[in-house]
């Protein structure tokens, strides 16, 4: 189910839309296969934990920018707008600017988030030798993993030593990130540095294609 239906109405027809449609198939897709993943382990995140995002803030890919900001202004309007005028909803030295410490969730911006957070707790990645390999993260209890049946330790699993640990193998970020991302930018930019001139962008595509004749200025993307 899309989390931005009024924006993709909204921008029909346009280099936009494609490019949301996209990041919101493979969103699903991260879902569905992340879904199997729960089903078949055991192994969660330490509930209400959310210190992989305390002091962090992502980089995003231009198109992953962009889905957020579609999120933003389909969901948060006035926190959208803010953002515009580079205003951030929780205004934190350093950090992710949508993290809410006083939430158990944390993420103020959940179905928005970009690969990295969707994959925080939940991922495998590849060996130099294309294994899948998995590692707990590293702010996971040493005495939770010891607790765990079978009892885990803070070092690489490799492969079927997964299943033999989690129950299954979890998703790994780069097979969803290399199809979707193949024609984007090379380039990232800090969360508080790119999404301001993306939602500004939305904003100009969706006022053209609803008055064809609107004098502003384009905005550059
Ligand atoms: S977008 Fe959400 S999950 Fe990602 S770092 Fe920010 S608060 Fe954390
Ligand atoms: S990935 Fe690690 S730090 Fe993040 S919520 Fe899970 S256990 Fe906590």
């Amino acid at each position: 189910m899309t989390q931005i239906q009024t924006i993709l109405e909204k921008t029909k027809g346009t280099a936009a839309y494609e490019i949301l449609a996209k990041m919101e198939a493979t969103y699903q897709r991260i879902r569905d296969e992340q879904e199997k993943w729960y089903k078949a382990t055991d192994f969660l995140c330490i509930s209400g934990c959310g210190q992989c995002c305390e002091n962090f803030e992502p980089d995003l890919f231009e198109y992953e920018a962009l889905y957020m900001a579609a999120w933003l202004l389909e969901n948060q309007y006035e926190t959208a707008l803010k953002v515009v005028e580079r205003e951030f909803p929780f205004k934190r030295p350093t950090g992710c600017q949508f993290y809410n410490p006083k939430s158990p969730y944390h993420c103020s911006i959940y179905g928005g988030r970009p690969f990295v957070c969707r994959f925080f707790g939940a991922c495998c990645s590849y060996s130099k030798t294309g294994e899948k390999v998995w590692k707990p993260c590293k702010f996971y209890p040493a005495t939770a993993l010891a607790a765990h049946e079978p009892p885990l330790e803070h070092r690489q699993y490799i492969g079927n030593e997964i299943v033999s640990a989690l129950g299954a193998i979890p998703p790994a970020m780069s097979d969803f990130m290399r199809d979707t991302l193949s024609f984007d930018s090379e380039n990232t930019e800090l969360v508080r540095d790119i999404l301001p001139s993306k939602i500004h962008w939305l904003l100009w595509i969706i006022d053209m294609n609803d008055n064809p004749q609107s004098p502003d200025t384009p905005a550059a993307a």
